[in-house]
């Protein structure tokens, strides 16, 4: 089987409730973190403590390439790697190896940027195509304030240069925006990377989890962003790259580039969600603001074949009618939903 094509009419992907096709597999491969930023991560919750899983509970290499390879079997195109910080899965590179020969995969990883420098070009020579870099501002004190662990700047900037530089290119930017933490970092952020050749993308801030304390009135929403951008740089919307893009485009008017908005929360895109998430001891989630996963870790180490796993991966996604949200309340944002850091961001 060598293409998609072939693969959907053998395969017959499955699709949810709602129709919608199992496309994006994120995998969690570490739910630790060298960062402890204020809106994922607090640092009174994840402190020295914390019960983060033992080595032997978390899924190896070869269990993670296996379920990434049924995946691929049941349609899905594209996984990106993710955390926790994925780059302090020890090997790492060693994974991405064994993915980046599955056929007909886009591989890609998120990633705080924090060890990126020293290791852009490893991961570009184990196969990885891209990488997306997590930064919240330009501003030193407010970027050391927001990961809480006293990070610089310059490193994750150095880190993103290295990375374009390797080849993992164009490299996205992603920017949370958490209002009286870093909306004064927008502008900025947007004059910094126009012209680049890196994509911006700011994101709203999210209820995940249950440990940020999120409100509504902290999300600056995208409209917003948008606003505040157009304002000195003037912008116009742009057509997405494919259908379901979850980042809306918009360009300068000045032809010197464009940014991205992901207004999770004012506008979902639960109707072209077409994302399962693997959390780092092998649950598999069909939201990122799920409540319960599905157990492959014991699936794969009872002995199951790859079929039987195929078979229950195809049962989960028919019976999925995920759209959270779509139908978010301030009672459902106070739900014990998964952390993001274990479920994958
Ligand atoms: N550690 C890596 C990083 O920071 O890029 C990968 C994991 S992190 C959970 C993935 C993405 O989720 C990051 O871009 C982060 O900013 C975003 N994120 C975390 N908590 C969020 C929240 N409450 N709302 C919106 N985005 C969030
Ligand atoms: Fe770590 Fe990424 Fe969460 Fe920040 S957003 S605490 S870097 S997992
Ligand atoms: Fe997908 Fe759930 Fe997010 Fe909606 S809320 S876009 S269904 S992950």
């Amino acid at each position: 089987m060598d293409t998609l094509q072939d693969l959907r009419k053998t395969q017959n992907a499955p699709r949810d409730r709602l129709g919608r096709e199992l496309r994006d597999l994120r995998i969690s491969v570490t739910e630790r973190c060298n960062f402890r930023c204020v809106y994922c991560m607090p640092k009174e919750v994840f402190g020295k403590d914390y019960p983060f899983l033992d080595r032997a509970e978390i899924l190896n290499f070869e269990e993670i390439a296996r379920i990434a390879r049924i995946f691929r079997e049941v349609g899905v195109e594209k996984i990106r790697l993710t955390g926790g910080e994925p780059l302090v899965r020890r090997n790492i590179e060693q994974l991405i190896e064994m993915l980046a020969r599955i056929p007909g995969l886009d591989l890609t990883l998120t990633t705080n940027g924090s060890l990126l420098k020293r290791k852009a070009r490893a991961l570009r020579d184990a196969g990885l195509k891209r990488v997306t870099v997590s930064l919240d501002s330009l501003d030193d004190a407010v970027f050391r304030r927001m990961n809480d662990v006293d990070f610089p700047v310059t490193r994750v900037l150095e880190g993103i240069e290295e990375a374009a530089a390797a080849g993992l290119a164009p490299v996205k930017i992603n920017t949370v925006v958490k209002r009286g933490e870093n909306e004064d970092s927008i502008l900025p952020m947007a004059r910094y990377f126009r012209g680049s050749g890196h994509i911006l993308r700011f994101i709203e801030y999210m209820d995940v989890g249950h440990t940020n304390g999120w409100r509504m009135d902290d999300v600056v929403t995208a409209r917003e962003i948008i606003a505040t951008i157009h304002a000195e740089m003037p912008l116009e919307p742009a057509d997405p790259n494919y259908r379901g893009e979850v980042a809306e485009r918009w360009r300068y008017k000045d032809g010197s580039g464009e940014i991205g908005v992901i207004a999770s929360v004012t506008r979902a895109f639960c109707r072209n969600c077409t994302r399962i998430r693997l959390s780092t001891e092998g649950r598999l989630y069909t939201c990122l603001f799920a409540t319960t996963g599905r157990d492959l870790r014991a699936l794969l180490r009872g002995g199951a074949s790859d079929a039987e796993i195929r078979d229950q991966v195809a049962v989960l996604w028919s019976a999925r009618a995920d759209r959270y949200s779509e139908i978010r309340t301030s009672h459902t944002a106070k739900l014990q939903k998964i952390e993001m850091s274990y479920i994958g961001g």
